[in-house]
């Protein structure tokens, strides 16, 4: 490899592990930042090295436990042959450089080429109640349980919708945590009008089918085309309620002390809006994504993205959408594609990439959150945690006809202004903004990201620049 090359990957999950992997066979040696702690991403998370507990790959990942084991022990063969910063975000990124944050020093990253493979969060909306200690999104219950080896309480509601919800609650029983219902908001016609899509990847379907199954088989209640009423409590969760989404239905009161709740999930893509990368509405994930080709190339020259953090498609698709972009990236510096076994060439790869994107269509079309949503929140309650602003607040800017796009509510307002940057309320502030206004989600704009995209310290212990050994011209391009 050239001097001049700086070759950087963020993500240490399925995308980027396997852009890795296919950088370092072609001879390249990429810098791989994650701010986790360990390789593997959500789906294949590792618990701490030194957590205290132990559960077996199989107890962890279940029917993907092959797929797990492949990934880890990938990236553990890589460490010799690539400069791996775990424990590091990645906060900001502007033209040729990263700025990084690790044990509370900053580090300035330059880089001539960068793959962003950040992968996804949850899809927040709030419930009335969303605040209460006790209430968790879907996938920090499921963190909760692979990371720290215990479930968010001892009665557990899962609610919302998303195949996560099903996951989740067949992960936490099979762990022996108590789960007392999984509601979801979700119609059940919904999910069947999905099933010619999901139909597409039959073994994917049947396992989302199967865990359904298993639920009932062992006394969970699940409940389809649920309106979450609100989750009740003064210290902390006391009890959910709900009732079935026709009008004159009565309300129903679970008690329960912890409920998981989300809606889906959306793309990581604030370092890629910091990169300048164009954006488009991608109507099935209901968002703004970065534009990209089939090859994961950008609009901005030197940058790709791989895997959820460009849309979600899932584990299996971000591999190979990984190695699709490391492809693209050795194309562009003009490197031979590494062949072998377990190289897969680049027209295969986007074939198999066509044919999840199928069957993503259909999980969304299964599990869309309800288009009327933000009619139901009470002006009293809370939409921004960070700068407490609430619904109320927010129509009332609407309704003064001060505000019918999103940036505009942001600085009337601060919604999305405070430590979560948008992450966790941008979403529920579009879909409010959207419905009061009578507008489509693309037409009411989207929220333009600010640096740091996580919150960091406001005195790191150190500025420094990591480009001592780089020629000028690499720095400036
Ligand atoms: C909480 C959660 C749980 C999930 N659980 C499952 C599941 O059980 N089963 C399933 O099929 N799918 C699950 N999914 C979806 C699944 O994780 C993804 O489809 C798949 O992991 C995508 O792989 P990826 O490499 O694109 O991203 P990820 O696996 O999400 O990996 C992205 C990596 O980038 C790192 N990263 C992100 N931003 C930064 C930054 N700014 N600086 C440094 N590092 C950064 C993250 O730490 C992470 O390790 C889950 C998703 C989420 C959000």
């Amino acid at each position: 490899m050239s001097d001049e090359r700086r070759i950087v990957i963020v993500g240490a999950g399925p995308a980027g592990v396997r852009a890795a992997e296919t950088l370092v066979a072609a001879g390249v040696k990429p810098i791989v930042i994650d701010e986790n702690a360990r390789w593997g991403g959500q789906i294949y998370r590792q618990p701490p090295a030194n957590g205290g507990f132990e559960r077996s790959k199989k107890t962890l990942y279940g029917f993907e436990a092959h797929k797990a084991e492949a990934l880890h022990s990938t990236m553990a063969a890589l460490l010799p042959h690539l400069d791996y910063r775990p424990d590091t975000l990645a906060w900001a990124c502007e033209a040729g450089r990263l700025d990084t944050l690790h044990a509370g020093r900053e580090l300035r990253v330059p880089f001539s080429h960068l793959i962003i493979a950040s992968g996804a969060t949850d899809r927040v909306l709030p419930v009335r109640g969303w605040t209460l200690p006790g209430v968790y999104t879907l996938g920090a219950a499921q963190v909760a349980l692979k990371a720290q080896g215990c479930a968010i309480g001892r009665r557990v509601v899962l609610a919302g919708t998303g195949p996560l919800l099903y996951l989740v609650a067949y992960q936490y029983v099979k762990a022996g945590a108590q789960v007392v219902a999984v509601l979801d908001t979700s119609p059940l016609s919904q999910q069947i009008a999905a099933a010619p899509k999901l139909a597409r990847l039959p073994s994917t379907f049947a396992k989302g089918l199967y865990y359904v199954g298993w639920l009932k088989t062992h006394g969970v209640r699940i409940e389809r085309n649920v309106t979450l009423v609100g989750i009740r409590g003064v210290d902390g969760v006391q009890a959910l309620e709900w009732r079935a989404s026709r009008e004159d239905s009565p309300t129903e009161t679970i008690a329960c002390d912890a409920v998981g709740v989300s809606f889906g999930l959306k793309p990581e893509t604030q370092l890629a809006d910091l990169a300048g990368c164009r954006f488009r509405f991608d109507a099935t994930n209901r968002c703004w994504l970065p534009e990209v080709d089939p090859a994961g190339r950008s609009s901005v020259r030197g940058l790709y993205l791989a895997g959820d953090g460009a849309g979600i498609a899932g584990a299996d698709a971000a591999e190979l959408a990984g190695r699709r972009a490391a492809l693209a990236l050795l194309d562009d510096l003009g490197i031979a594609h590494p062949r072998g076994p377990g190289m897969p060439d680049a027209a295969s790869i986007e074939r198999s990439l066509k044919r999840i994107a199928v069957f993503r269509e259909g999980i969304e079309m299964a599990f869309a959150p309800s288009a009327k949503c933000a009619s139901q929140w009470p002006d009293d309650m809370t939409v921004c945690r960070c700068e407490e602003v609430d619904a109320g607040t927010m129509r009332r800017c609407i309704r003064d006809g001060e505000a019918n796009e999103i940036n505009r509510l942001k600085a009337l307002t601060r919604v999305g202004m405070g430590r979560c940057q948008g992450r966790m309320c941008g979403e529920a502030a579009l879909t409010l903004l959207a419905e009061e206004t009578g507008q489509s989600l693309d037409a009411v704009g989207r929220l333009r990201s600010q640096p740091p995209v996580k919150p960091i310290p406001l005195a790191p212990e150190m500025v420094a620049d990591d480009i001592a050994d780089i020629p000028v011209e690499a720095r400036d391009e």
